[in-house]
Formats: structure tokens, C-alpha cells, sequence
């Protein structure tokens, strides 16, 4: 059964349960928050709630007070001016909110925008639970969280959704809304949340709200809340708990560590990279301990256990890495062209995240184990006049680290090693061999990649021409926009590939470009 099978549809109990949720805001609880404080400037939850961390007795609960959204005065952000504020929170155990099970107050605090990281603990394992925030005369929408069963105790099914690459100005986020109408019990979001670029070379199809390039915390801040304002994305995140990571753009394109897309003075893109962890941080429902950011610095890799049934290491891919080898856009280099692109001194993760990732590798006694991440992670040659080009952005940037990972994976003997990611705004089904250039050597690991929520795909043809030459790369679509569906069983992975008729249409069908699978015990993608 999956995780949350046995417990009533959120959206089937709402049905006819109005009058409950009415009876509930007569609680002497809310009426002493009522006289408190009144909200006549506007609805301080606009940006909508969101779950995520889950832990056996508990999760991180989001919200972030914003009654102006989209004012970005340094001075007032969000509309709200003043020390920390105290909200109430309940958390009940049916989605109409009946039975509560906790009450209590959070505290949104000033120096990060007044959003709110609540911490929840002493919950029971394996199960949903409901919840909203209350201040005054205003309520949040309901959300549904998940707290994951004990360690190592037997799950028999979960169902997981993964996504990345929503470019508001490239369209509508009807991926999102088709994936929160499909009930996951969790969802990943795998980087490019947000854009920090204004798109002035292709056509769009609505705008950032303030039509400047995001580098300060103020702009950061205000692209966020304008990602968070669209309703789509709110019912994702009520809808699902989050797991979380970032690629380049919650930052800039391309950037790698302390270096800018241009290498500009690492002094200087310190400074802006602070200030993008920290809007992100003040979006995300990461964990307010070890998630909050010290200026530049911000942890998000993270270990997340469902039972016996899979570990998901999640992998920050920026934050650590080593400067792109010779980065030139459109960067194919080849051998011949970027000998440094072979250096085995490089590192995608950094060498403590990679230790980091062995040990979750080698301890591991799950049926599943998921690497979430951010890039493509198999090689992907395209033959140019000097022999193969390769992105020097993705894992072919870095493919001594790659080759270092896949044998400590192999020889982990980790079960069932699986692969997901996105950044490359297209599909991809992958056997992660050994040696990519050897078609006879070992499939250690599994690998999809998930086409874009949004954002435009590369150009098809290229790619599709290069295929031939990269046979472990056994399916590829760059032209349509979608999520993936992961449901998962101890001795089976269903992976399922789902597009939307249209991304500039907000009222897109869904439909499945394709399905794979893996076998348990089998590495390697089946056609399902
Ligand atoms: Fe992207
Ligand atoms: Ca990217």
C-alpha cells in the first residue's frame, strides 16, 4: 500500500466538510489570536504553506507572513514591518481538521522575512497529518504533511513525484497542479525553482514581476515570493511534502561555488550568493537548524529514510563544486580542446558531501537508494571537429568525480542504485555504466532525468543525432514539458513520464510521454 493509502483523500473528506472548518474557528484559541492582531492590509498567508523534512515524529512546517507579496522595500519585505511576529499553528489527523492533535504558536521571524521553519516533533511515524497557520482574522490554507514510518520498518509502497525547471516567464505551471491531483506522498523539486534571469532572447509568455535579473536579497526575495504567489505551485505544496535541492539558477546560471558564470571576483559573487541561499531559505521548508544560512554558506544535502523501502541522499551539486573547466557558452569542450576538464583534483560535490554519500551508500540496508541531484549525470558526447564535445556544466564537467562515485556505488553494493535529476530541460533514460565508453562494461546504476516544468528544451535534433554514439542513453525527448511519477514497490520502480499538451496554455491536459521501469536486483532501464 502506498505510505498514505489507508488514510481518507484530502480531497474527498473536503467535500461536505465545510461546516466543520467553520465550527473549528470558534475555538477560544483563535478568538485570543482575533483580538490580537487584524489584517486589513491583506491576506498575511498569500504565499501559501508548505511541509517538508520529514522525520519519524515530525517535519518542517512553512510559511512566510506577506500581506504585500510583492513589495521588495528592503525596509518592509512582504508588506510587514516590526520585531518577530507570533502566529498560532494546528495540526490535526483528518483534512477537514477535526482532530486536532497539536495547537501551539510559531514564531515568524523578522530576519528572514517573516516566514515561519517550524520544527514539529512527537508525532506518530508513517502517516499524514493536516495542518494551517492562524493570525488574527486571517487563516492559511490547509496543508497535508507526512511523518516517514520508524527505521528500517517494512513499507510496502510509496508513490513519489520529482520536478525542476519552472521558468515563470516560459509558461504556466500546470505540471505542478496535474502532480498535486495525483496525490504523491512526496514530492522532490530538483533545482531551477525559480529564475533569476529576465528572458530578453525568446518569446515569453507572462513576466517577473519586476523585470530586473535577481542578484540582491531584495530582488531574490521578491522573485520567490512571485514563484509562490502562482496557485499551482501552492497546491503542489499543500498538497505534498517537499524534498528539496537547488541547481544554478536560485543563484545564476552556471555558477559553480564561489565563481560566477564569468568568473567575475569571487569577493563580490559571495556577496550575491548569500543573499540567494537566504531568500531560498526564507521559501523552503528546510530545516531551521541545520538549513539556516551563515552568510554564503547553507547546508541542504540530506538524508531522508522511508522504512525499509528507499533512502533518498538529496545532493546540493553548486555549492561545493570545482570552477567549470574551461567555461566558454555554449561549452562543448572536447579532450583535445579542455584537457582540464579529466582532472581528477576536480569535484562535483565537494570532497566531505561525496564522504558524506559513500557512508549513506555503505550503511544503507533499503531495498531503493535514490540519489536526488540536480544534473545529468551520464555522458553525453557530441561529436565536433575535434572529436567529442561534452557540457562542461553538467557531470561531463566533472567526469573523473563521476567515475569515482559510479565504483563507490558498484562497490557499496548499495541495492538497487537509482540516479534522478533535471537542469537539462528534457528527458532522459540512462544506464550509469562503469565505463561509458565501453558498451560491454557493467550498469552499476539507473538514471531519469525529468523534462522541465517550463522552461524551453534544448534543441532536439542535436541531441537526438548524437544518440547513436552514447547507446547507454536509451530514450531522450527534449520537446515537451512535464514531471515524473516514481511509484515504487520493494521489488519494482515504475517510472512514469507525464507531459502537458501545452505549457502556455494554463489549462493544460496531462498525458504519459512514456513509461520505464526498473527490476529489482537489475540495474539498468526496462521498458514498462
Ligand atoms: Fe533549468
Ligand atoms: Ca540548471
Amino acid at each position: 500500500m502506498p505510505l498514505t493509502a489507508n488514510y481518507p483523500s484530502r480531497r474527498g473528506l473536503l467535500k461536505g466538510a465545510a461546516g466543520g472548518c467553520a465550527a473549528l474557528i470558534a475555538a477560544p484559541y483563535l478568538l485570543r489570536h482575533a483580538a490580537a492582531q487584524a489584517w486589513p492590509g491583506g491576506d498575511p498567508f498569500s504565499l501559501g504553506v508548505a511541509a517538508g523534512a520529514p522525520r519519524p515524529d515530525g517535519f518542517v512546517l512553512w510559511t512566510r507572513l506577506a500581506p504585500d507579496p510583492l513589495s521588495n522595500n528592503p525596509a518592509t519585505p512582504g508588506g510587514m514591518r516590526g520585531g518577530d511576529v507570533t502566529i498560532g499553528y494546528e495540526i490535526a489527523t483528518d483534512p477537514s481538521l477535526h482532530h486536532i492533535v497539536r495547537r501551539g504558536e510559531a514564531i515568524a521571524e523578522q530576519i528572514f522575512a517573516y516566514s515561519v521553519h517550524l520544527d514539529v516533533a512527537g508525532l506518530d511515524p508513517g502517516r499524514p497529518y493536516w495542518y494551517r497557520f492562524t493570525s488574527g482574522d486571517a487563516s492559511s490554507r490547509i496543508g497535508r504533511a507526512v511523518t516517514v514510518p520508524q527505521p528500517g520498518s517494512a513499507l510496502g509502497r510509496l508513490k513519489l513525484g520529482f520536478v525542476s525547471c519552472s521558468n515563470y516567464e516560459h509558461g504556466y505551471f500546470s505540471a505542478y497542479r496535474h502532480l498535486a491531483e495525483e496525490n504523491p506522498d512526496f514530492v522532490l523539486f530538483l533545482g531551477d525553482y525559480i529564475y533569476e534571469y529576465i528572458e530578453e532572447r525568446r518569446p515569453t509568455v507572462r513576466r517577473h514581476s519586476d523585470g530586473i535579473e535577481a542578484s540582491t536579497l531584495p530582488t531574490y526575495r521578491n522573485r520567490h515570493a512571485q514563484y509562490k504567489l502562482d496557485l499551482d505551485l501552492q497546491s503542489l505544496h499543500a498538497e505534498a511534502p517537499a524534498l528539496v535541492t537547488w541547481d544554478d539558477h536560485e543563484v545564476q546560471d552556471d555558477y559553480a561555488d564561489k565563481w560566477s558564470k564569468f568568473f567575475d571576483d569571487p569577493s563580490h559573487f559571495l556577496v550575491r550568493r548569500a543573499a540567494a541561499y537566504r531568500a531560498f531559505y526564507e521559501h523552503m521548508p528546510v530545516r531551521p537548524i541545520m538549513s539556516q544560512p551563515e552568510g554564503p554558506l547553507m547546508r541542504i544535502y540530506d538524508r531522508f529514510a522511508f522504512g525499509d523501502l528507499v533512502e533518498i541522499s538529496m545532493i546540493d551539486g553548486r555549492q561545493y563544486r570545482s570552477r567549470e573547466a574551461c567555461y566558454a557558452p555554449p561549452n562543448l569542450e572536447s579532450n583535445a580542446s579542455c584537457p582540464e576538464r579529466n582532472d581528477p583534483g576536480r569535484t562535483m560535490l565537494g570532497f566531505a558531501q561525496e564522504a558524506w554519500l559513500y557512508s549513506n551508500l555503505s550503511r544503507s540496508k533499503a531495498h531503493w537508494n535514490v540519489i536526488a541531484q540536480d544534473v545529468l549525470m551520464a555522458q553525453l558526447g557530441i561529436k565536433q571537429d575535434d572529436g567529442y564535445g561534452f557540457s562542461t556544466d553538467d557531470w561531463d564537467g566533472y567526469p573523473a568525480d563521476r567515475s569515482r562515485i559510479l565504483k563507490r556505488i558498484h562497490d557499496s553494493r548499495a541495492s538497487n542504485p537509482v540516479v534522478i535529476g533535471g537542469d537539462t530541460h528534457a528527458y532522459f533514460a540512462n544506464d550509469l555504466r562503469l565505463d561509458f565508453d565501453d558498451p560491454a562494461a557493467p550498469v552499476v546504476a539507473t538514471e531519469f532525468v525529468g523534462t522541465s516544468i517550463s522552461s524551453y528544451g534544448p534543441p532536439y535534433e542535436l541531441i537526438a543525432r548524437a544518440l547513436p554514439e552514447n547507446p547507454h542513453i536509451r530514450f531522450f525527448d527534449s520537446r515537451r514539458r512535464g514531471y515524473v511519477v516514481i511509484d515504487l514497490v520493494p521489488a519494482h520502480m515504475q517510472v512514469d513520464m507525464r507531459v502537458v499538451s501545452d505549457a502556455a496554455d494554463p489549462k493544460a491536459d496531462i498525458s504519459t510521454l512514456k513509461a520505464f521501469a526498473v527490476e529489482g536486483g537489475r540495474p539498468g532501464v526496462v521498458e514498462a
